[in-house]
């Protein structure tokens, strides 16, 4: 069951989330896609795997907003690997390789 941010950040005013994908190469071409979260937003804050044959695959940001809010940051920024995979050619499994960039600047309630 999802929560909203409110019941899970009660402080946040505002989250702006920039995120852009490197791929099995390292290539990014780096247009950040940007997202502002109001405290009614979903809480987990996740995004999906760009690539199509990835399985059980996409990123996760709770737990990167959790540590900013913790620790009262403004602005934080980091990157993440997808847990997914994809079906090889010869019916193996291969990790997926994408990754994600991401940029979050948080807005507090004033206290
Ligand atoms: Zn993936």
């Amino acid at each position: 069951m999802s929560q909203r941010i409110r019941q899970v950040f009660p402080t946040v005013r505002k989250i702006a989330i920039q995120v852009t994908f490197t791929d099995a190469d390292q290539a990014s071409d780096m247009s950040w896609r940007e997202y502002a979260l109001t405290p009614e937003a979903e809480h987990p804050v996740k995004f999906g795997c760009p690539d199509r044959e990835c399985i059980s695959g996409g990123f996760d940001l709770s737990e990167a907003i959790s540590e900013a809010i913790a620790s009262n940051l403004t602005v934080t920024q980091g990157d993440l690997g997808c847990p997914g995979w994809a079906e090889t050619a010869g019916g193996g499994k291969a990790r997926c390789l994408v990754g994600l960039y991401y940029r979050l600047k948080i807005d507090y309630v004033a206290t």
